[in-house]
């Protein structure tokens, strides 16, 4: 049961075949075997689990349970959780217990899921390997030499891992679709505006997105379904009427128009990702789909325009971390100037500091014009190149990272090489729209290739209805990291299993 998704855990909890209680026991069991050597949970806390687990189990007995009741799920350490710490990844938030829920997470909590923890993830989430975590660096569950991505690498590697069927994440630049394809599970970042910010750690507003990552198309609508809707709290959250995400999940290809944009198939990824890129466009193909070259000609001033605006928006939102009103405050100090400089210093590490420096110069006086205006006019070219693109087509596919998971350590010296990791990522965001990771084959060292789908505005569950039919018609989202279960019998756990064969 504990390798089942979330759609079957939630059927097999409605049958009364397995209780809540029972099922929280046992994935936190898993998580004591397994996050010592992944370090994917930041924090844990059994008590509270097993008494939301208990009151689930309740409501079940009543038959007043929802489509989420009783199923454990983990949230990334950037939503606020009232009573426990939510850490952000830094060392300023450390010791911070949130006095509020995130609306995320009071949704969640609403729809009867059971908190199993919080994940760890890249400071303020900027990274693409959960390497900038206070809390150190998450290993990937398909080979520890490896990151997992990032910046919600503890979401996609406790979801790999088979610690927790289903996680939160957000998405700034690629932060849930880069981390799920790099461990091989399937990620979605809806359109800006669909989920609530309302209680999510700000890292650049214009551009940050919460979404779900799990298992499969229908675990994601699943979770989707009780993430979005409109929140007066946010006031860039859309008022739209509630969607059912699961409506087209038995999508028929036939006639759907995948457009492949030439610039993601151009140089740049690597040949093992190609390969399965390529033979998953095929099966597309062959489930009907109609699929066509594309092309998106500012697509090479994504990366660029992104690393102008959201670092600016980041030493903007970043300027609320004084030491007066929340988080680290430096022990000793001369004066208030002084307090606000080692405060700084000592609370963020140093990827953030960069980002703070990089945001505060180009929005400075003589140089906003030549940069933050200037990047965006070029967010509104990739805007009007989606335009153009889906007039011509209904969805687009592509490679989600240029390469699989590369090792530890190994671009986190040179901060650009690292920025190319979201090279087709970015886009999307600075369009804000919706975009998915799905798994698509295995590359070099056997380790997981996603596969990007990006929609139009508000096409979630047409999306999801096209990733659900890749995956009744491959297994790729159904492979178990090898040697885990290895590891985790090593570890005394005889529940951990090698791949459950039922399709969630
Ligand atoms: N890796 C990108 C960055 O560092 C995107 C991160 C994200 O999506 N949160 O900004």
């Amino acid at each position: 049961m504990m390798d089942a998704g979330l759609g079957a855990m939630a059927r097999a909890l409605g049958r009364g075949e397995v209780s809540s209680v029972e099922l929280t026991r046992a994935l936190l069991a898993r998580i004591d075997q397994l996050n010592p050597g992944l370090n994917a949970f930041i924090s844990i806390d059994p008590e509270l689990s097993l008494a939301q687990a208990a009151a689930a189990d309740q409501r079940i007995a009543r038959g007043a349970a929802g489509p989420l009741t009783g199923v454990p799920i983990a949230h990334k350490d950037i939503f606020m959780t009232r009573g426990r710490r939510t850490t952000c990844g830094s060392r300023m938030l450390a010791d911070f217990v949130a006095p509020y829920d995130a609306h995320v997470v009071e949704q969640l909590d609403a729809a009867g899921a059971v908190t199993l923890g919080k994940l760890n993830m890249d400071e303020f989430a900027m990274g693409s390997s959960n390497e900038t975590s206070h809390f150190g660096p998450v290993r990937n569950p398909w080979d520890p030499s490896r990151v997992p991505g990032g910046s919600s690498g503890g979401s996609a590697a406790a979801v790999a891992a088979r610690m927790v069927p289903a996680a939160t994440a957000t998405d700034t630049g690629g932060s849930i679709r880069q981390p799920a394809a790099l461990c091989g599970v399937s990620g979605l970042k809806p359109t800006y505006g669909v989920v609530s910010r309302h209680g999510m750690i700000a890292y650049a507003s214009s551009l940050d997105q919460g979404g779900p990552i799990a298992r499969s198309a229908e675990d994601l609508a699943l979770l989707l379904n009780a993430m979005g809707g409109h929140d007066p709290r946010d006031s860039t959250s859309l008022e739209r009427p509630a969607e059912d995400y699961r409506r087209d999940l038995a999508l028929d290809l036939k006639g759907v128009r995948i457009g492949l944009p030439r610039q993601y198939f151009a140089d740049g990824m690597s040949p093992d990702v190609r390969v399965a890129v390529e033979a998953a466009v095929a099966q597309l193909q062959q489930l009907g789909a109609d699929c066509r070259e594309v092309d998106l000609p500012n697509m090479a001033l994504s990366l660029p325009a992104y690393y102008v605006i959201a670092p600016a928006e980041a030493s903007s939102n970043l300027s609320r971390y004084d030491g007066v009103r929340y988080g680290h405050r430096a022990s000793g100090y001369r004066d208030l100037l002084d307090m606000y400089q080692r405060t700084r210093a000592e609370g963020f590490g140093a990827e953030v500091r960069r980002r703070i420096l990089v945001g505060t110069f180009v929005l400075s006086h003589g140089y906003y014009d030549a940069y933050y205006l200037q990047a965006q006019r070029v967010r509104r070219l990739i805007a009007e190149d989606f335009r153009a693109a889906f007039a011509q087509c209904d969805l687009l596919a592509g490679p989600t990272s240029p390469s699989v998971a590369f090792a530890l350590g190994e671009r986190s010296t040179d901060p650009l090489q690292m920025y190319l990791s979201d090279i087709y990522t970015i886009a999307p965001n600075l369009a804000g729209l919706p975009a998915m990771s799905i798994p698509c084959g295995l590359g070099d060292g056997g380790l997981p290739v996603g596969l990007q789908l990006v929609g139009n505005y508000f096409s979630e569950a047409r999306m999801l209805g096209v990733a659900s039919a890749y995956q009744r018609a491959s297994d790729w989202h159904l492979r178990v990291p090898q040697g885990l279960a290895t590891r985790a019998a090593e570890a005394g756990d005889g529940a951990a299993q090698p791949a459950a064969t039922e399709r969630n």
